[in-house]
């Protein structure tokens, strides 16, 4: 039997792997400042100086390999599981740094995981898959400008797997006047790019950014998710905030703009979560910009928790990932689940979400499955962008005995397998995985190798 813990703010671990935030240092963007933007000078251009991430990292001067290890004893502290780790990249547009930064980056939060240096990002890679501290996703905060083929493939080198990347919105016009600096068509393209290398995908997007309305930003949501151009694998919605030191907290007036009260803000956000279709998850609701940094009417930081209740209370169902996993339902067992497969056009590609649920919908287990022609080879390609089973993270190895322990009880197999039948199907002769570092055995053992950044299986 599993021993059962105590664990503090169990969120941070309910979807199964232990998230694990570093913190860039201080750099500008390439294009300039967004002009909703903090961008301070001593810290990342878009955080404060009062975030509690980062002035955990401000203390260790943004050193990578302090910032893991000082986490990792954190968490422990706190009850958390470290064995699975996603590390979490943010501060500033990563892949426009100089490129020795970024691999040494990265290279030294393996070393922190792996609890000694190796001489080279490969070895310390190497030595992750059977670290005590396995990085089993990697996530990398970008621009949609930032996604060339080259960075991609430097992306992948480090092991990354999720991407999340500033949309705001999709108008060419309103990126114009608030310097975002890319266009639309840079976030159609590098969504495809994205897609097609296998990463999992998040957008940003931002109610009430300045020229827009109520109106226009539901519209534009509905097309995010109506356009095969787009349709993202997570969102976080921040709603535009005028915070401290950004442009627009020194030319609100004269440009006449009024950010969204709280109860504008409530309503708008209610209304995305129920467009969001069930291949979606929402990632964060609301910037976490303390409140005195903040000249504006949102000051509640926890919408999201409020928004939430309502919809349980009323009992609107609401599609989107989060809402539906085991974790954040109250279910006794695992009983009469089935799998459900969801197949979507997308960025020029077929997606196959598959999922196990019960009947009333609760989520125990997800696949993202890709099929898309090769542009180099003309080929049809299968790639699985994701594959994640529900429920509180606990340590590898250890099987799932107790209620709502679905980690280990086979799920992410048959997913698997099914996910290998799809692909048979369609006539393609192998299935690529895009996978952390540390989730590479569990895909040996099921006869898959690796094959460049991928772990890969032939028929
Ligand atoms: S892209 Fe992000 S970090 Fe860069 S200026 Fe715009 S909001 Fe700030």
């Amino acid at each position: 039997m599993i021993e059962t813990k105590k664990v503090k703010k169990p969120v941070r671990t309910i979807s199964g792997v232990t998230p694990l935030t570093v913190v860039l240092k201080p750099k500008k963007c390439n294009h300039g400042t967004c002009i909703y933007c903090p961008g301070g000078d001593n810290v990342p251009q878009s955080y404060t100086d009062k975030s509690p991430a980062i002035m955990r990292a401000l203390a260790l001067e943004f050193d990578p390999y302090r910032q893991v290890m000082n986490r990792l004893e954190v968490l422990e502290k706190m009850g958390h599981p470290t064995d699975k780790i996603e590390l979490i990249i943010i501060g500033g547009t990563f892949l426009q740094y100089d490129i020795n930064y970024q691999y040494k980056f990265v290279k030294d939060c393996y070393d922190a995981l792996n609890g000694k240096k190796a001489k080279d990002l490969n070895q310390a890679k190497k030595w992750n898959e059977i670290s005590k501290h396995r990085c089993v996703a990697m996530c990398i905060e970008n621009r949609p400008d930032s996604c060339s083929e080259s960075e991609i493939n430097r992306m992948l080198e480090f092991g990354t797997t999720r991407i999340e990347i500033g949309v705001q919105i999709l108008d060419d016009e309103i990126y114009q006047k608030v310097n975002r600096g890319h266009t639309v068509k840079d976030v159609i393209e590098s969504t495809e790019r994205l897609k097609n290398a296998g990463f999992k995908l998040g957008y940003h997007v931002m109610p009430g950014i300045p020229y827009s309305n109520p109106e226009k930003d539901i519209e534009m949501f509905k097309k995010i998710f109506d356009d095969n151009k787009f349709r993202p694998d997570q969102i976080k919605i921040y709603p535009c905030q005028i915070v401290e030191g950004s442009l627009l907290s020194r030319i609100y007036k004269e440009i006449n703009f009024k950010s969204y009260t709280q109860e504008q803000a409530r309503k708008i956000v209610t209304e995305m979560m129920k467009i969001i279709p069930e291949y979606c998850r929402v990632m964060r609701i609301m910037r976490e910009i303390p409140k005195e940094k903040i000249t504006n009417a949102i000051e509640k930081l926890d919408l999201r928790k409020d928004i939430e209740r309502e919809f349980r209370d009323s009992g609107v169902k609401i599609k989107e990932i989060r809402m539906r996993e085991i974790g954040f339902n109250k279910k006794e067992g695992v009983s009469d689940i089935k799998l459900k497969i969801l197949e979507y056009e997308a960025s020029n590609g077929k997606e196959f979400f598959l999922q196990f649920v019960d009947l009333d919908n609760v989520l125990y287990g997800l696949l993202r499955l890709r099929i898309f022609k090769d542009k180099e080879t003309g080929q049809d390609k299968a790639i699985i962008r994701e594959l994640h089973v529900y429920g509180q993270a606990f340590e590898i190895g250890k099987k799932g005995e107790e209620k709502n322990f679905t980690q280990h009880s086979g799920l992410g197999k048959i997913l698997l397998e099914k996910a290998e039948e799809i692909t048979k199907e369609q006539g393609i002769k192998n299935l690529l995985i895009i996978s952390g570092v540390g989730v590479r055995q569990y895909y040996e053992r099921l006869g898959y190798e690796l094959d460049g950044p991928y772990m890969n299986k032939h028929f």
